[in-house]
């Protein structure tokens, strides 16, 4: 198994979930934009200081006699 990096690889996504109140910001391409989320949540409930940073990742199964 390693990280699908090819050209017809699903999108490696970026989201964030506040680990107060269990919202979820979208899911992106850029990880800038979750950053983003979580001050714009923080803004808006000051109490929810703690977010955890969630990370879609493709795999793709490599057969040994292919390296
Ligand atoms: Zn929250």
């Amino acid at each position: 198994m390693e990280p699908d990096a090819g050209p017809d690889a699903e999108p490696l996504l970026f989201s964030a979930r506040c680990a107060v109140c269990g919202l979820s910001g979208p899911a992106g391409p850029d990880a800038g934009a979750t950053s983003r989320w979580m001050l714009a949540h923080l803004r808006s409930r000051p109490g929810h200081v703690s977010f955890r940073e969630i990370i879609t990742r493709p795999y793709r199964a490599v057969p040994d006699e292919c390296r």
